[in-house]
């Protein structure tokens, strides 16, 4: 066995699970490493709290003053729980989190030295922010951004840091980051759905997007994941044959946790209990060492903003028990891929979940209301909701069998679809007093009981009803939520405004009662948006012929599907919600488009280097041992060796076949990203990564996973797959 795999054997062998004593309740440790309300009350004056609640509750600005104040408390509770620095916490959009740390520490003169942190501090900084993507937005203007405080999500001290959630800008005013068009998009979702809460509730003053993110990953020996340079590189295998036993027996779903990953999942808990995620669930995932973990639904910026904190988390963790996470959507051929389940609704500050039916005709209509338009949003906007799960790893998931397919569609369940094929048939017009009393008791009164038994779930639909949520199945592990949720909320909240916009004509122009109004522009946006509504099996071929009878959109993969984010329809719709505007959504398809070019031209480089530099030399030294057995046969036998020596000269020839084989498949590959690297247009680049280097990806695989199965394992250099995914 080679020296590397042979070592990162034995080292696993090695790592037994760490004892985790949990010597407190979770409830009495959950969030005090945060700046929550509870704390600020005992840090911070009356006036310091109260700009603070006003900013989270109404979006109010925080004067200079009242930031001084709220920094100070800040700082002291900060030093008070051992940190010494603060940081502007970010999301910039490589994908991972940013932070640069500062000391409190500071001279004053003569020798003498202070903690010092004040308002300026906590509500700007500029960090040299050159070397992160920006799509063009500040070579054109000046090179400079800046970081905001965002006081909706509040701060968490981790580790020695004090970390403040903040938005990150150019000085011209673009978004530069991921949190900053999401903002945008809960504001204007917020003020949408007050509109049209008012026809049901003139009490609404606030909706909030809710969101429950779902993570799934895979947990992998350390030293056994160290020792493979595609998952170092890449964050997943590029090459490796399927074990024999791989998850066909259905035998880790729901099973019982392995030690070892239960006490990295309680260290990993307490954490997160510190940092206040109320994390809930944990459980085995279907593929052998894949794992999810799920909180409790938050509003959506925070729920974005810990998930984010939580993978950074759950790496450092990771370290502490010789685990290595993989975040990543395939990182094993043959297995299930890993995904992120976005579970959205829309609460009002009354304490009502928009997508839960109530107990009175009244709020279901209202219930319906928001059901529909969600639905209709969809339908129109499907292509740029698939757009937002568009990445290259997500690639391998999406109609791979396993996971929802490329093409977006909305699940329901039967319940409701018998509902909405009633409604489909009310009265165009006013509607009669007969009809609306049916109304009231057969379909809209009705929906609450039959919800309760709404437990049909198909777990094929990439966006479904499950009840009182609506769960966006197609997003990957590895994403940020913000891109889907920024998606999902502003074509929601686009949707409302038209919609209230067509009811207040109706009432207006034709003088209808608002329920007749209500129920007549639902009636014709059932109609509209029937094509999305899709029930059956989603992975099978049928579908993908229906769907595209329906006129739905099936873009398979990222350099295609990433088109609608800058499609005419898309640079309006965020223009005029001020989520986004041309230069931030053109900027933002540009640093999306080129990232899918470079993952696949590292993928490209990593696979070349391994199938040359390990591969094909591990195969030409059993090849020799081969020949010195034959060369030995014949000393031995003579002119008899033939029979003898069969078997080995097949395998000789069988080898050589698979050698060439790697090389001019590498050799291709390489000219092909010569070829594409000579591509000026970056989406022209990306397409020609996509269908003429990354096909060849799986020839040079083919015959470097042959190989694998011929070589003698003592030679092979890979740790192989059933050593990654096996080891507990
Ligand atoms: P599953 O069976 O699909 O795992 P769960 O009922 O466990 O579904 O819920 C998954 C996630 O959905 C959890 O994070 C949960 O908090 C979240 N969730 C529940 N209700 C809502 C809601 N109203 N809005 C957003 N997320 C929600
Ligand atoms: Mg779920």
């Amino acid at each position: 066995m080679s020296t590397l795999r042979f070592h990162a054997i034995k080292e696993s062998l090695k790592h037994k699970p760490l004892v985790i004593k949990e010597k407190q309740r979770r409830s009495e440790i959950f969030g005090s490493n945060v700046f929550g309300e509870a704390i600020m009350r005992q840090y911070l004056t009356k006036e310091a709290l109260a700009g603070v609640m006003d900013a989270i509750q109404y979006g109010k600005k925080i004067d200079r003053v009242i930031a001084d104040h709220i920094s100070t408390g800040m700082k002291e509770w900060a030093i008070s729980k051992g940190a010494t620095h603060y940081t502007h916490w970010f999301q910039p959009l490589t994908g991972a989190t940013a932070e640069k740390h500062d000391a409190f520490f500071e001279t004053i003169g003569n020798g003498l030295a202070i903690e010092k942190f004040g308002g300026g501090q906590l509500v700007q900084q500029e960090p040299d922010a050159s070397s992160f993507p920006n799509g063009g937005i500040r070579n054109t203007f000046e090179a400079r951004g800046y970081t905001a405080w965002d006081p909706t999500s509040p701060a968490f001290i981790y580790g020695t840091t004090l970390c403040i959630p903040t938005v990150f800008v150019a000085y011209t005013g673009e978004a530069l980051d991921y949190k900053t068009p999401l903002l945008r998009a809960l504001q204007a979702v917020d003020s949408a759905a007050v509109a049209v809460c008012k026809y049901f509730d003139k009490n609404v003053k606030k909706v909030n997007a809710s969101l429950g993110w779902e993570q799934e990953y895979f947990l992998i020996d350390r030293d056994l994941a160290m020792s493979r340079p595609d998952i170092v590189q890449t964050g997943r295998t590029l090459l490796g044959h399927s074990p024999a036993k791989g998850q066909q027996l259905d035998d880790h779903y729901f099973g019982t946790i392995p030690n070892r990953a239960m006490s990295f999942m309680r260290d990993l808990e307490t954490e997160c209990m510190l940092l206040g995620i109320p994390v809930k669930t944990r459980h085995n995932e279907v593929a052998p060492n894949q794992f999810e973990l799920a909180p409790i639904y938050e509003e959506a910026n925070l729920a974005v903003d810990h998930n984010s904190l939580l993978m950074d988390v759950m790496d450092k963790i990771a370290d502490r028990h010789n685990f290595k996470v993989l975040f990543h959507e395939k990182p094993f051929a043959g297995v299930n891929g890993s995904g992120k389940h976005n579970n959205w609704s829309l609460s009002t500050d009354t304490g009502v979940n928009l997508l839960s039916p109530g107990k009175t005709p009244m709020s279901n209509l209202q219930f319906l209301t928001f059901f529909i338009n969600t639905i209709k949003a969809v339908h129109e906007n499907e292509e740029l909701l698939r757009a937002s799960i568009a990445s290259a790893s997500n690639d391998h998931r999406l109609g791979a069998n396993e996971a929802p397919p490329a093409i977006i569609s909305v699940f329901i369940g039967a319940q409701l679809t018998a509902t909405l094929n009633e409604l489909e048939n009310v009265t165009n017009g006013k509607l009669s007093p007969e009809e609306k009393t049916d109304l009231k008791l057969n379909v809209v009164g009705k929906i609450p009981d039959v919800l309760l038994d709404n437990t049909d779930r198909n777990r094929t639909s990439p966006f479904a009803f499950t009840g009182n949520k609506f769960e966006f199945r197609a997003v990957g592990s590895t994403a940020n939520c913000a891109n889907p949720m920024t998606v999902l909320n502003a074509i929601v909240a686009k949707q409302l405004i038209d919609f209230k916009a067509e009811v207040d004509t109706l009432i207006d122009k034709k003088s209808m009662k608002k329920d007749d109004a209500v129920f007549n522009v639902l009636r014709e946006y059932i109609k509209q948006s029937k094509a999305i509504l899709f029930e059956g099996n989603g992975y099978g071929e049928a579908w993908e012929k229906e769907a595209k009878k329906r006129g739905l959109s099936n873009n398979k993969t990222t350099p295609e599907a990433l088109q609608a984010r800058v499609s005419k329809k898309t640079l309006q719709l965020f223009e005029e919600l001020g989520v986004m505007n041309t230069v931030e959504a053109e900027a933002r398809y540009e640093i999306e488009i080129e990232e899918y070019t470079m993952r696949i031209q590292i993928e490209g480089r990593v696979l070349g280097d391994i199938a040359r530099n390990h591969i094909v030399p591990t195969a030409v030294r059993y090849q020799n041992l081969l020949i010195d057995n034959v060369k030995g046969l014949k000393d031995i036998y003579g002119d008899d060796f033939k029979k003898l020596a069969q078997e080995q000269l097949n395998l000789i020839e069988e080898i050589s076949g698979h050698i060439a084989n790697i090389n001019s498949n590498v050799t291709k590959m390489t000219e092909a990203r010569k070829k594409a690297n000579s591509i000026k247009d970056e989406t022209k680049k990306a397409i020609d990564y996509c269908h003429k280097v990354k096909p060849i990806f799986d020839d040079i695989r083919y015959h470097c996973d042959k190989l694998e199965l011929l070589v003698d394992d003592e030679l092979w250099p890979l740790t192989k797959y059933r050593e990654l995914l096996f080891t507990k």
